[in-house]
């Protein structure tokens, strides 16, 4: 497993299986293949006959069940995982999740991929009526809404708590005779269902988890619906018919892996076509494509086919990096990408090269794979975007809440071809990417959220508005 050199980074990965007698195991592997989604900490939860066991801690998946007796005493049938990356509430171990609730008359856990943009108002309301949160985390907040319900079946409760929260979110719930999955009225992340050969049902963030387990796809998880799956089998519900699929486009430029389907298409495949539209609004003269490994490679691939020029590999990954995008500051940010990536001199030597990249974010990333293809004798680089450019923050699940932190937010295409140090900079048009990922939906959008490149947010942003309001007006002098 290798991570990006990028300071953009996915909230969290959700896995969950019902009726398999490794159903831990599974997850296991499940989260396994989502661990791109997050790193920072990861847990299962299993349900053995309506007992409900935990393991949790913060790292890699791996290192969290280095101890196989961890994974061993998660007996049962049922499991739900998570992996995470925290962008709502700080790193500590309170905050990993799946979260787990003890009340005398019930007992269920909980795993939650995305962010909520009512979560502090209502957060305040639910203390204020006496309500105790163990996390800083929003994903608690669903807990307190089911509890609190006065609806007479569960199912009611779990349906008027998700009609309350704001935001984007794929919720796994696991109760004790069943497991229930939910997403936010405009799916803005990705939830799949899939079946195992013994019949056992499963869901994740990801179809490339079905792969590694042996299940096959049935479908996708639709905005507004609550999904119940029990021993007597799937039952699709909904808790709102007021929907509108905005799915994040992100998750196809960059976040998810190539060898997942978000909604009928596959994410490689959609990289491949935003390639191909980028070297159709690319106007300048050159020799190779060089895609920055490993998320661009699909995008190089579809710009080389269209443009007609070798796709050549002019920069290596150094596999064995792991984990350096947490560090925090600028400095050790940017010793971060020498130390993950290399440019290959006898392919760049002399050639104009067009460097193709998903996205740009704060910038120091380019500039420094620039320099390195410079100093490796290249006598261009001409930089060109698979996206378009980021200069909104998102309040969905994504962790820039900030327009200071976006470089395309605060200068023009020309001071950042400048700062970045190339000769010229093409960003993907909007348009070419919606019609480049082409979902079969008749939403706004081609069925995407591209509220990152356009500040059109498909929903009120709630406790954010302010926030953001006033960040439009922040303008930053950080890269001059
Ligand atoms: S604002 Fe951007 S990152 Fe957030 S959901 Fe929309 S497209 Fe995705």
């Amino acid at each position: 497993m290798t991570y990006e050199v990028k300071s953009l980074n996915e909230e969290c990965g959700v896995f969950g299986i019902w009726g398999h007698p490794d159903a831990a195991k599974l997850t296991y592997f499940g989260l396994h293949s989502l661990q791109h989604r997050g790193q920072e900490g990861a847990g299962i939860l299993s349900n053995d006959a309506g007992q409900l066991k935990r393991h949790r801690n913060m790292g890699l998946l791996s290192e969290v069940f280095k101890n196989p007796a961890n994974l061993d005493k998660l007996t049962g049938t049922g499991a739900i995982g998570h992996v995470r990356y925290a962008t709502a509430g700080e790193a500590s171990v309170d905050n990993i999740q799946p979260f787990m609730f003890k009340f005398h008359d019930i007992q269920f856990g909980l795993a939650h991929n995305g962010n909520l943009t009512n979560a502090a108002s209502l957060k305040k309301e639910l203390e204020k009526n006496g309500a105790i949160f163990s996390s800083t985390s929003d994903s608690e907040i669903l807990a307190h809404l089911i509890r609190r319900s006065h609806k007479p079946t569960l199912i009611g409760k779990v349906k008027e708590a998700l009609s309350t929260v704001k935001g984007g979110f794929a919720y796994l719930l696991m109760f004790e005779d069943k497991l229930i999955v939910a997403l936010d009225p405009n799916g803005f992340r990705p939830l799949s269902i899939g079946r195992m050969a013994n019949g056992a049902i499963v869901v994740s963030s990801e179809t490339c988890a079905f792969e590694v387990i042996g299940a096959e796809w049935l479908r996708d998880v639709k905005p507004g619906e609550v999904v119940i799956i029990d021993d007597q089998g799937i039952q699709y519900d909904h808790y709102t018919t007021d929907t509108q699929l905005a799915i994040c486009s992100m998750e196809y430029i960059y976040f998810a892996r190539p060898d997942s389907n978000i909604h009928g298409v596959n994410v490689h495949t959609a990289r491949k076509r935003m390639g191909a539209q980028l070297a159709r609004e690319f106007k300048h003269e050159a020799d190779i494509v060089v895609g920055v490994p490993n998320s661009s490679l699909s995008a190089a691939m579809g710009f080389a086919e269209e443009s007609g020029l070798p796709n050549e590999m002019g920069l290596i990954k150094n596999q064995y990096t792991q984990r350096t995008f947490i560090q925090p500051t600028q400095e050790l940010r940017e010793q971060g990408v020498r130390m993950k990536l290399s440019a290959v001199s006898g392919v760049v030597k002399g050639k104009r090269v067009v460097m193709i990249d998903d996205s740009i974010v704060r910038g120091t990333t380019s500039r420094r794979i620039v320099q390195l293809l410079k100093e490796a004798g290249a006598s261009e680089v001409h930089v060109a975007i698979g996206s378009p450019a980021l200069a909104y923050p998102c309040f969905y699940g994504i962790d820039i809440q900030t327009r200071q932190e976006l470089i395309a937010a605060n200068h023009t295409v020309e001071e950042t071809r400048q700062i970045i140090g190339a000769d010229s900079l093409t960003y993907l048009s909007i348009e070419g990417l919606v019609d480049s990922i082409g979902i079969e939906t008749d939403a706004p959008n081609g069925g995407l959220c591209v509220a990152y490149f356009d500040g059109n947010y498909p929903t009120p942003l709630y406790d954010y508005e302010e926030e953001y309001r006033r960040s439009l007006e922040e303008k930053t002098s950080f890269y001059k």
